[in-house]
């Protein structure tokens, strides 16, 4: 059954169970939203993500499956609209890395199409899904905002990760595309590109990577905080930032600055 709107704004954050996406939600809970998390696991993490969500007073609905499966996202849309009423934001955070890092000459047709099927065409075609959605519910799409996150490898090239890279920059344009197709109906569309952030996906080259953030690989010498990409989507879907679609953030303590 469909509810009238109700007053808070809602969010989905796809991979939102741990690492970065917890720390959107959280931030997107204290910012008055209710949550729509999805992520591929129901476990111990994801209730410490809807306990979190909780004390910073929201509501969160759970929707369990991946966004690499496109058959999910009507259900996925209609899971927001049926508990909520209404959809506000969407983050795309969802992403996978490369199970090996290894030679660019190495890379299998079968991983490549994994980390683009999830990465980059699951992403596509959810937030194509949730745009036509948000333009066609009858509510003012003035406000409303999708975030997608790259990564600083939309732009760095990592040999050893190259699927990853391409699907990064894909993500670039994806958030561009929208952002123009979008821009009438006053939707912002924002990419954000994180650096070295401190999660399990770094987990394996914490020692590695550790080392050459002391070396001053970035000019800010420290592991990002998944709270460092919180914040920032929590300032793009505030509406602080007038006049802007688009934009790329690098949220990598300067790691994309061009230096001698
Ligand atoms: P984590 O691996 O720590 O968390 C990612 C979450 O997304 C996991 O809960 C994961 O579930 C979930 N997920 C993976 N695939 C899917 C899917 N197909 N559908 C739904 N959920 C899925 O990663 P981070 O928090 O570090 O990364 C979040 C995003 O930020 C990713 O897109 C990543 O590429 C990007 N990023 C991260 C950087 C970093 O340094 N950490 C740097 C630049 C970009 P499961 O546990 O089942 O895999």
């Amino acid at each position: 059954m469909t509810h009238a709107p109700q007053q808070r704004r809602v969010a989905v954050v796809t991979g939102g169970r741990r690492g970065i996406g917890r720390s959107i939600c959280y931030h997107l809970a204290e910012a008055g939203f209710d949550l729509l998390i999805n992520d591929i696991l129901t476990d111990a993490a994801l209730d410490e993500t809807l306990a979190g969500v909780r004390s910073r007073g929201a509501t969160a609905q759970v929707f369990s499956g991946s966004v690499a499966d496109v058959s999910l996202h009507k259900r996925l849309a209609d899971t927001a609209y049926d508990h909520f009423g209404r959809l506000d934001v969407l983050v795309n955070n969802a992403g996978i890395q490369v199970r090996n890092r290894g030679d660019l000459l190495d890379v299998t047709t079968e991983h490549f199409d994994e980390i683009l099927n999830t990465n980059l065409r699951g992403t596509f075609f959810l937030t194509q899904h949730i745009a036509g959605r948000m333009l066609s519910d009858g509510q003012p799409t003035e406000g409303r905002s999708i975030i997608v996150i790259s990564s600083s490898n939309a732009i760095m090239v990592s040999t050893e990760k190259g699927e990853y890279c391409i699907s990064k920059s894909g993500l670039s344009m994806t958030a561009k595309l929208f952002s123009v197709r979008l821009a009438e109906a006053g939707i912002g569309v924002f990419e954000i590109r994180p650096g070295l952030i401190r999660t399990d996906m770094t987990a394996a080259v914490r020692e590695q990577y550790g080392a050459l953030i002391e070396e001053g690989i970035s000019p800010i010498r420290r592991w990002g905080e998944p709270a460092d990409v919180g914040r920032t989507v929590k300032t793009l879907v505030s509406g602080d930032i007038p006049f802007a679609t688009g934009i790329s953030i690098n949220i990598d303590g300067g790691l994309m600055v061009p230096r001698l």
